[in-house]
């Protein structure tokens, strides 16, 4: 699995609330650290689901 942030995102600070290991705001973006998204893809799905931007892409890679 693949994660990253489109442009439209907010900087709302909710996908690093749902799931923090992956997720940061760096200035008004959030960020996603790829390297932990293995073991976290539960909580990944979650927060792309509750953005209010939809700004979370995630591409299913295996
Ligand atoms: S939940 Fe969406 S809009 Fe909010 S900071 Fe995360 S990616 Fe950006």
């Amino acid at each position: 699995m693949f994660v990253s942030i489109s442009t439209r995102c907010k900087g709302c600070g909710a996908c690093a609330k749902i799931s923090p290991e992956v997720f940061d705001l760096y200035g008004k973006f959030a960020i996603a650290d790829q390297n932990k998204v293995c073991g976290n893809e539960t909580s990944c799905i979650d927060a792309a689901l509750n953005c209010p931007a939809s700004a979370i892409v995630i591409d299913d890679w295996n």
